[in-house]
């Protein structure tokens, strides 16, 4: 179905608000704006269909495998749009619906299993678990559709039902994504709602929900957090990262340069575990500053419509802002930009990839988020300077360590604080594994078992062995 034809869907009373292509900074379409008093309406579905959904297991299986099926095939429509709302290359919005599709496909297959308690004690007792109930699901603009599917392939599987809200910035291809689905699932096990703020903060607070799952900023996640304690529901948080990616003396700059490079550039370096700082060992900084400058300077930057384009805009205008504000206070302050440093002459939110060097250790470019295609390259003397850098910020997201020793690497990223470490690597996640920040980074567990059973709750009982 056309974006422009769903947004224009009947059901809404509330606004419509405008989506902007990054690529030219102009409104393309809009999304239905759910009035925040119309969200009772919505939660009372989702529990209605919720006694349905949990009573079933074998058709809940069946339920997401054929949503999967249909997400693999509306790719065709899907990609575009998510490119034309977010920015990124098309490669790469597909690679998102692939993402969406498998996950939705891992924990369609998973069933929680009973436990039996062995104690010693004269009773039989035994773990079964249980779904929560209807869930709250907000996520951010950097991969729609990826961490959608990260908030009700789990939860959805687990039992629950979900009324999810994506980024104003980024309504459409979540909408059509939600169409799609609603073909194999049944009415109210899924619902999107789009709108601008107070929708989400009501959602957050509603007391209709048993858990508030939140991907986006710390700030945000504080707010989101406050507002569930309002009815206690349970709280999962995946928020800010601020990535550091250590190199190491016997490192092989030019055998890992590129790896690293997309490693901090993906997306336009919106990636919440991008590499955003590189510490590398003072000898060799001037080879690695050089070997991912060139990268910056020759990557293909243009609208990701475009098939040769390697680097689509910033996502949106004031994310650009707050990537500018960074750079020109790290600029201020003495850095220099070895490649880019500037936002291009050209409509859309284009900024120029970005390496800096002279950065002082305070700058905001280090200490905080930027999100952004920027990177600054900080040299080292000692590794353990080095190490209490990398941990020294309120974050703890991931993490990498670069060498060609690879016990020694494994020995530096074993002292990083964070809740993912890789090795001559960074941000490669596999469904099957916990994904959950420390400190700033984040509450709860996401991904593999872990993900799973955070969306369902221990129900135990006991039962003595004689009468
Ligand atoms: P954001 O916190 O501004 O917004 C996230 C979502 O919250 C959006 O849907 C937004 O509309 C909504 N929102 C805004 N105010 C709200 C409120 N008061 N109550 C409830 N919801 C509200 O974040 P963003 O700018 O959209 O996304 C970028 C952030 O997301 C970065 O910090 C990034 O690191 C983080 N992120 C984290 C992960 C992770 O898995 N840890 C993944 C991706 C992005």
């Amino acid at each position: 179905m056309p974006a422009s034809q769903l947004s224009r869907e009947a059901g809404s009373r509330g606004e419509f608000v405008p989506v902007l292509d990054p690529a030219t900074g102009e409104a393309f379409d809009e999304a239905p704006g759910l009035r925040p008093d119309d969200l009772d309406a919505v939660v009372d579905r989702a529990h209605e269909a919720w006694r349905g959904w949990r009573a079933d297991p074998a058709a809940r299986t069946g339920a997401l495998l054929a949503a999967a099926d249909a997400v693999e095939a509306a790719g065709g429509d899907l990609a575009p749009l998510l490119t034309r709302e977010q920015g990124k290359p098309l490669s790469e919005s597909y690679a998102e619906i692939a993402r969406t599709a498998a996950r939705l496909r891992y924990f369609a297959e998973l069933a929680p299993e009973s436990l039996p308690i062995t104690d010693g004690r004269p009773v039989h007792s035994e773990i079964r678990w249980r779904p929560l109930g209807p869930v709250a699901a907000i996520v951010p603009w950097n991969f729609p559709l990826q961490l959608a599917s990260a908030k009700f392939a789990p939860a959805l599987a687990a039992g629950n039902t979900m009324v999810l809200k994506p980024s104003p910035f980024t309504p459409l291809a979540t909408r059509l994504l939600g169409a799609v689905m609603s073909a194999a699932l049944p009415d109210g096990v899924l619902t999107i709602v789009t709108g601008r703020e107070p929708l989400g903060a009501r959602l957050a607070s509603h007391p209709g929900f048993r858990h508030v799952t939140f991907t986006g900023s710390v700030p945000t996640g504080r707010a989101v957090a406050k507002g569930a304690a309002a009815s206690l529901a349970r709280v999962t948080l995946e928020l800010g990262g601020n990535d550091a990616a250590i190199l190491l003396e016997d490192v092989d700059v030019e055998r890992i340069a590129d790896r690293l490079f997309w490693a901090a550039f993906r997306n336009c370096g919106q990636v919440c575990m991008a590499v955003k700082r590189v510490y590398a060992p003072a000898r060799l900084h001037s080879q690695v500053v050089e070997a991912l400058a060139h990268r910056a300077r020759t990557a293909v930057v243009g609208p990701g419509l475009d098939p040769g384009s390697e680097l689509g805009p910033v996502s949106n205008a004031p994310q650009l802002a707050r990537v500018e504000r960074c750079t020109a206070r790290a600029m201020a302050a003495g850095a220099r930009a070895v490649a880019g440093g500037h936002r291009l002459d050209r409509p859309g939110y284009f900024f120029a990839p970005t390496v800096l060097v002279d950065v002082p250790p305070h700058s905001p470019v280090v200490t905080e988020e930027q999100f952004g295609p920027v990177l600054p390259v900080l040299p080292y003397g000692n590794l353990d300077e080095a190490v209490a850098a990398a941990n020294g910020t309120a974050f703890g997201l991931g993490g990498s360590v670069w060498g060609t020793d690879l016990d020694r690497a494994e020995a530096v990223a074993g002292r990083l604080e964070c809740g993912t470490a890789w090795i001559n690597h960074h941000a490669e996640l596999s469904l099957a594994q916990p994904f959950a920040g420390v400190k700033e980074s984040g509450v709860g567990v996401a991904g593999g078992p872990w993900g799973f059973y955070g969306n369902l709750r221990p129900f135990v009982v006991h039962r003595p062995k004689e009468v």
